[in-house]
């Protein structure tokens, strides 16, 4: 037996464990590390079982190419020559935006950054991106704007450090499990627990106030907590007068909101306003938590804001304990940031707009000319393959088909391409329409790093090989590259790419694999001699001051009515990750939840004759979708919740793509919606 010390593969906290293989070289099963700084030995039930899907025999195993309508099997040399040809066809008869690249939040963050290097050195687009755009591109925009970084202000041991803690948009005991138990242990500590959500989540179990607010009205809520707060002299004045710029604005716009308004919009009382306002701006040290309940909005810019605002107000930035912790869903999300996977920016945050910027990465890559065009996101990328404009596209590791908003707008988007590339581990929706597919090492059979949600650089380690011919993404990008012509890609190991990316991206500057071998470190790390960086924000914020940027109440795009009198939610639950491409694979996890389910409270159900665990019809404008009713006090009434693993049963058919006009993300938590039983 020999055990590897990497990262675990599913969400952002980070753990880290020992993969275990066998004297063949087979992976057999994940030990945990007890003197890991997040994981202290402990792991979720799906870090336990992180080393299931990687012998599973649906592995991608050699490349396939389409012919006469069929993927058939090809050599390496036939299906990269067929890339590069077409690919530099379609440029040559449409231009270079008429490609796209989307980019994985599962992957290293040396493959993104070698991604987004060959999209803008070698292609010449700044069309990349992935899908943070569907998770937390509002974080990014919402969070740069008002502190001038749009990542985790606070580290994860923080939590326990916390007098006060809202939670909202985030079941964090299923989607963060380790983070969970840390907000549990901090309430049997003594801290309060504020629970802002609509759905009875575990960890309301363990509030002091559960707030069960409609869903999509965030901004009034927060901004109704500022009215108190203001209104109460509970605001911190110190701070606002040091360390912030905008208060009066805020002021203006946040008066209009008194408790009872505010109780109004959201279907909450006024007096749990208050209350939990006295109880956020009452504490020494608060902390906000949220996740994709805030984000995944067309207010999820605003609703982030909001959270940063009610920071501001009560001067809680800049210290443990406290602060806007965003947590991020996959692995490597906050690394596909960081690395230039987005359509905006280069390794580090830096503007494509920016001309200093361009010379720099020209200099740096031996290229002229790189674009200086803001590209397309994942969902305007979409937008424009089904009105014709993107012609074609190369997608590793992703799977929009089930991960998009309304999947048949994914699917006539993508059917309508002149050519589509995927690069996974496995088949999915998405490889069924590719015209060439390619077979990706997994996690495990790859070396680099990953980003967990606290801005941690962690070392991923190779513990066995990946089965047939599947290669590393990196390796897969780089023969692409040099097709293409270009040489810059040829790296001998990741090692080196994170070398090349310290040297230009001022925020990883001392991530050397050699300091981070055994812990791993917080960005901002600027050089060599620099510790890392705990807590953003201390003393001054990354922007200087602090923006208050107050936002008016807009309700969601697509509210209930006579045909369609339900409000939709969609999300995870603990046993499932993403598009379920892992962890439907992984016996136990697929064994624990097996059925695509929505969750309908006992009275609809008994109004609409709905039996718990018999089949219903959930549907919206978009589509129908056949489920197992789960009648539940979870939800409240005229609420359904259904999780978007299934490929049977995908939640994805229903959902709306209306986009939040500054982050493009979808709003995934609030469409009008239908259910009857079958
Ligand atoms: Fe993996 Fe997240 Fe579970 Fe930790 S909490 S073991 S990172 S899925």
């Amino acid at each position: 037996m020999r055990r590897t010390l990497t990262t675990c593969p599913y969400c952002g906290t980070g753990c880290q464990f020992y993969l275990v293989t066998n004297g063949e070289g087979k992976l057999v099963g994940v030990e945990p590390s007890s003197n890991h700084v997040v994981s202290k030995g402990q792991l979720c039930v799906k870090g336990w079982n992180a080393f299931n899907f990687a012998n599973h025999p649906d592995r991608l195993t050699v490349p396939l190419v389409r012919k006469n309508g069929n993927l058939v099997e090809a050599s390496w040399d036939e299906a990269l020559d067929l890339i590069a040809t077409r690919l530099k066809e379609v440029q040559d008869a449409h231009g270079n935006d008429s490609v796209a690249f989307f980019s994985s939040a599962k992957t290293t963050n040396e493959e993104n950054y070698v991604m987004m290097k060959l999209a803008r050195a070698v292609f010449k687009t700044n069309n990349v991106d992935h899908c943070a755009r569907l998770c937390h591109s509002s974080t990014v925009a919402g969070l740069a704007a008002t502190f001038g970084s749009g990542a985790m202000t606070n580290s994860i041991s923080c939590v326990e450090k916390a007098d006060c803690i809202l939670v909202t948009g985030s079941n964090t005991t299923e989607q963060h499990p380790l983070i969970g138990t840390r907000i549990i242990n901090a309430v049997k500590g003594g801290a309060k627990l504020i629970v802002a959500d609509n759905r009875k989540i575990r960890l309301a179990n363990f509030a002091d106030m559960h707030i069960r607010w409609e869903n999509g009205t965030d901004v009034a809520f927060l901004n109704g907590l500022m009215h108190v707060i203001i209104k109460e002299g509970l605001a911190d004045e110190e701070f606002i007068r040091t360390r912030t710029e905008g208060f009066d604005k805020l002021k203006e716009v946040v008066e209009e909101f008194t408790p009872e308004r505010t109780a109004e919009i959201c279907k909450i009382t006024p007096v749990e306003v208050e209350k939990a306002a006295r109880m956020f701006a009452g504490a020494e040290r608060a902390m906000i938590i949220y996740s994709m309940g805030i984000t995944q909005h067309t207010h999820g810019v605003d609703n982030v804001k909001s959270c940063a605002n009610l920071a501001m107000l009560t001067g809680n930035v800049g210290k443990e304990g406290t602060g806007v912790n965003p947590l991020r869903g996959q692995n490597n999300v906050q690394g596909a940031c960081d690395l230039g996977a987005l359509p905006n920016v280069y390794s580090g945050y830096q503007k494509v707009t920016d001309d200093g910027v361009r010379a720099k990465f020209e200099k740096a890559w031996g290229v002229q000319d790189l674009p200086g065009n803001v590209g397309l996101t994942v969902t305007t990328a979409i937008n424009a393959a089904a009105d014709g404009t993107l012609k074609a596209l190369y997608v590793m590791g992703e799977n929009p088909m089930m991960s998009d908003p309304d999947q048949h707008h994914v699917r006539d988007a993508l059917e309508k391409l002149d050519f589509l590339v995927v690069q996974d581990i496995f088949p999915t929706p998405t490889t069924k329409l590719a015209d060439v597919v390619l077979p990706a090492a997994c996690f495990a059979e790859k070396d680099g790093t990953f980003t967990s949600t606290e801005r941690r650089v962690q070392r991923v380690r190779k513990a066995c090989d990946p089965p047939g011919q599947a290669r590393q993404d990196w390796e897969i990008l780089a023969d692409l590259a040099r097709r293409m012509g270009y040489d810059g890609l040829t790296y001998s190991s990741p090692k080196e790419i994170m070398d090349e990316i310290t040297r230009v991206t001022p925020i990883y500057g001392g991530m050397q694999y050699d300091r981070i071998d055994q812990v791993g470190l917080q960005w901002p790390c600027p050089n060599r001699d620099h510790p890392g960086t705990p807590v953003l924000h201390v003393g001054k914020f990354a922007r200087g001051l602090g923006l208050f940027s107050p936002a008016e109440y807009r309700p969601s795009a697509e509210l209930p009515d006579d045909e369609y009198p339900f409000v939709l939610s969609t999300g995870r639950c603990y046993f499932h990750f993403h598009t379920g491409t892992m962890t439907r694979r992984s016996r136990l996890l697929d064994r624990e939840e097996r059925f695509p389910y929505v969750e309908v409270h006992p009275d609809d159900a008994k109004r609409l004759n709905i039996h718990d665990r018999f089949p219903v019809m959930v549907s919206t404008r978009r589509g129908e979708v056949k489920a197992l009713a789960r009648v539940s006090d979870i939800v409240i009434p005229g609420h359904l919740f259904m999780t978007f693993h299934f490929e049977e049963g995908a939640a994805n058919v229903l959902t709306n793509n209306a986009l939040d006009p500054v982050a493009k993300i979808p709003e995934y938590k609030v469409c009008a919606a239908q259910i009857r039983g079958v």
